[in-house]
């Protein structure tokens, strides 16, 4: 088969590089490298100001413009916003000029306007859903697109896909990692980790609990969203047990994060995958998490991790110990087995080449 060629569009939260677009970030990374190692010319439409190791070959169109607001820190009724002078126009503008291009387009952002626009290309345009349910304008326009074009939307898991009416069964193409880029660490430190968006969806407060009565620390990595939830955190446990480590690189993510006994996951919201959970994983870090939305997909109980019933702390304190006994190299051959990046390339380049 000759190699397609294909128009990736960014997440108009702003650069890349700075956690900014949140899981997306890193999907997005391993979608260029798994779909270029099968052979397709990729270019990728993105913010100016971009910092990304991207593979050899890819073509980067960068635009200029204001960050796009995101959905998940908005009403739920609230009205679309489309800043006349934001990324997410200028993105759409420039992937209607080169429209002609490419055999295919790619969208990755969870924005109103490219699904709005899925009638107007004239290569088929997809879209990959990056999170569940947020906000009624998405519902709408992800229903409709599906309704339209069932064939042209995938999700990240089951728990996320229904959050949304569909006619059919949803595609899930989870997710996949570049297992290279991560170390396994057989000796870990009495030391508990938490990764994610510093924000009320993702929970933190859960897991600080947890380990504040354990007595152990909890390390934390990610951006600082929302700055006065982390300080409300911080203040609800006894000075020390938080150690901030700040939003750092795949690289120094993973050679700290692997230091870990155990990763806690303890999101509110229904979280569409949860990149974190593989990444410690792929460290050996068994992860303790609630039951719920897509990480209760990714964890294999007894071998890499726990599932818990959510928001009970007193549940996740009881399932630390069997947490800390699993073996640390099993959880990372298991995750490596479920979500290597080239059976994800393979899922999306299936998907890109169906019919309809
Ligand atoms: N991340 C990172 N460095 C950090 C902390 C987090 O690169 O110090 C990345 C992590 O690799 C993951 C993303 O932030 O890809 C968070 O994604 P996730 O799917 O867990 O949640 P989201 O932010 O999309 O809700």
């Amino acid at each position: 088969m000759a190699g397609l060629r294909l128009l990736l569009v960014s997440t108009p939260l702003g650069p890349l590089g700075q956690g900014l677009g949140g899981g997306v970030e890193l999907t997005l990374l391993g979608l260029l490298q798994g779909l270029a190692g099968r052979g397709h010319q990729l270019s990728l439409i993105a913010a100016e100001g971009s910092q990304l190791a991207l593979p050899p070959g890819v073509e980067l169109l960068l635009e200029p413009g204001l960050p796009q607001p995101s959905w998940q820190h908005q009403q739920r009724q609230g009205a679309i916003q489309i800043p006349a002078a934001g990324l997410l126009p200028r993105f759409w503008a420039r992937a209607l000029a080169l429209q002609d291009q490419f055999d295919a387009v790619l969208n990755l952002g969870y924005d109103w306007l490219p699904f709005w626009l899925t009638p107007q290309f004239r290569p088929p345009l997809f879209h990959l859903v990056s999170m569940g349910s947020v906000a009624q304008a998405m519902d709408e326009v992800i229903e409709a697109t599906a309704a339209a074009f069932p064939q042209r939307l995938a999700f990240h898991s089951a728990a996320q896909a229904a959050d949304f009416h569909l006619l059919g069964p949803p595609r899930l193409l989870a997710n996949g990692f570049d297992f290279s880029r991560y170390s396994f660490q057989a000796e870990p430190k009495s030391l508990l980790g938490w990764v994610g968006r510093i924000a009320p969806e993702k929970g933190l407060e859960d897991a600080a609990q947890a380990a504040a009565a354990w007595g152990w620390p909890l390390a934390v990595w990610g951006l600082l969203e929302d700055p006065a939830y982390g300080a409300a955190v911080e203040a609800s446990v006894p000075a020390g047990t938080l150690q901030w480590r700040g939003f750092l690189a795949t690289e120094q993510l993973q050679a700290e994060l692997g230091q870990c006994a155990a990763l806690l996951n303890t999101p509110k919201w229904n979280e569409a995958f949860g990149n974190v959970l593989v990444e410690a994983m792929a460290c050996g870090v068994p992860v303790l998490a609630y039951r719920r939305g897509g990480p209760a997909e990714l964890v294999d109980p007894g071998v890499s991790g726990a599932l818990v019933e959510p928001d009970q702390v007193g549940a996740l304190l009881e399932a630390l110990p069997q947490v800390l006994a699993l073996d640390r190299r099993a959880c990372r051959s298991r995750a490596q087995e479920r979500f290597s990046l080239e059976a994800f390339a393979e899922r999306v380049e299936a998907w890109l080449l169906e019919p309809g």
